[in-house]
């Protein structure tokens, strides 16, 4: 018998706003347990930013791996309910009594869809391609991502032409596209909200000294995972965005905006991880390329050390303690990046083919992003407040996590979620 099937003595409903790894943790483990939960995700998929990487720290296997068993579990267990391309529009009520309005924008795809692709082929809109941070194109009618869950195409209504056009409608064998759904709203009755609404990449437009935006073969770390992904762009290719070619050289630069009070005064915690991550990928693809990395200190916690260890020793890696004061075109068809050596004393004048800056995460929702006082901290980042309005945050959407730590967390917000439950069937 599996969990979702046996009998439980918990019962209640949790409402989890946000669909990444977090948001996923929070409803299975919460209806493993016995409630009902209802995944709200804003984007026409599950994942969040998982399904964007290349790979995971540190175990260095594909994001599907982890992925893959949560939604079978949110597959087979009928007191999830998902619903995407949604949003929280209204909460009231308090800790066990919540009452909350969700708006469901219209995917103009139904449940008929076998992901065959053939609306796509008919398709005659293109647009910038947000998953892939605008490196590709998709049509009006896309898969998110080929690991997408629910697997079924979406319309994205802002470029559509919908009925002026209608080429899908008569390209799809199934009769699955429907350009008459409309917006609709559901209200539910929940005893518990966790936000699980994650990050957002910091905007590296703002980081002008670093060159993002006005230099060409600078890039952010997270568009380096997407470049990377087989999925991706270039199909798994390092390649220079100017010209296409494969760089001989790369410049990881750290704390690109984190630790620094004119941008993030906080460490943004998973990018030091996630650059070590990315030397072993330009090893495994260009096993010639020089790469160095500039940082302030390496933050690898307790059994990551073993992960930095090995990345320090790849042939051709190097590390260099310096604060990255300038990104600049040098003129000679490369990227000039110039860092003060705080080890001795020195500006280093570096060239490099490839500059990829480990941009900071930000929260994706601050104060005022969701129709309900919370607390944030000063950064924006949700705050417990469980003598008060009783929600709970839960993974990056509280603080800079990895997975695995997101996980943890998750876990834990889905036992508030339980007792917030378990006080009002006890208080009636
Ligand atoms: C460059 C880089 C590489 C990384 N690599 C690794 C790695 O290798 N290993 C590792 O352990 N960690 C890695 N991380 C960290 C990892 O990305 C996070 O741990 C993970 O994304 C946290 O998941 P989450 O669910 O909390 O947030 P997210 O992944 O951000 O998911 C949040 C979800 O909420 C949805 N959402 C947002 N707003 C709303 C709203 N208003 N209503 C409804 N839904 C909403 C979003 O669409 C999204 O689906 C990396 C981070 C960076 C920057």
């Amino acid at each position: 018998m599996n969990l979702s099937a046996r009998e439980s003595t918990v019962r209640g409903t949790v409402l989890v706003v946000g669909g990444g790894i977090s948001g996923m943790t929070v409803a299975i483990e919460a209806a493993e347990s016995g409630l009902d939960a209802h995944l709200v995700e804003s984007s026409p998929s599950l994942g969040g930013r998982v399904a964007q990487l290349d790979k995971y720290f540190p175990k260095l296997c594909p994001p599907i791996c982890g992925l893959e068993i949560n939604l079978r579990r949110i597959r087979v267990n009928p007191r999830i309910h998902v619903h995407t391309l949604s949003r929280l529009v209204a909460l009231s009520g308090s800790p066990g009594h919540f009452r909350a309005v969700v708006e469901h924008a219209p995917r103009f795809i139904n449940d008929q869809c076998t992901a065959c692709g053939a609306c796509v082929e008919a398709c005659p809109v293109e647009r910038d391609n947000t998953f892939d941070f605008g490196m590709s194109r998709t049509k009006a009618v896309s898969l998110p991502h080929p690991m997408a869950y629910p697997p079924r195409y979406a319309i994205d209504e802002q470029v559509c032409k919908l009925g002026d056009c209608a080429k899908c409608v008569a390209a799809c064998p199934v009769g699955a596209v429907d350009l008459s759904m409309k917006p609709r709203t559901t209200e539910f009755d929940v005893g518990a909200v966790v936000v699980a609404t994650g990050w957002k990449p910091y905007d590296a437009t703002r980081l002008s000294n670093l060159g993002f935006g006005t230099v060409k073969d600078v890039i952010t770390n997270m568009m380096f995972e997407r470049m990377c992904s087989t999925t991706g762009p270039t199909g798994g290719k390092i390649q220079r965005p100017s010209d296409g070619k494969e760089p001989r050289s790369v410049v990881f630069v750290q704390c690109a905006g984190s630790r620094d009070e004119n941008h993030l005064p906080y460490c943004s915690g998973v990018c030091c991880m996630a650059t070590l991550k990315q030397t072993t990928y330009v090893r495994d693809r260009l096993p010639d390329a020089k790469v160095r990395v500039f940082y302030i200190d390496v933050r690898s916690p307790g059994r990551l050390e073993d992960f930095y260890r090995k990345a320090q020793a790849q042939e051709g890696v190097t590390f260099e303690r310096g604060k990255v004061a300038r990104v600049t075109d040098n003129g000679k068809g490369s990227v000039r990046v110039t860092a003060e050596d705080t080890l001795e004393g020195l500006v280093r004048e570096v060239d490099a083919d490839l500059v990829v800056l480990a941009t900071g995460l930000v929260p994706s929702t601050g104060p005022g992003d969701l129709p309900f006082n919370a607390l944030h901290d000063e950064s924006g980042f949700g705050v417990n407040d469980l003598q008060g309005t009783g929600i709970v945050f839960a993974g990056c959407a509280k603080r800079p996590l990895d997975v695995s730590s997101s996980v943890q967390d998750a876990t834990g917000a889905a036992l508030r979620a339980i007792q917030s439950n378990a006080r009002r069937a006890s208080h009636g």
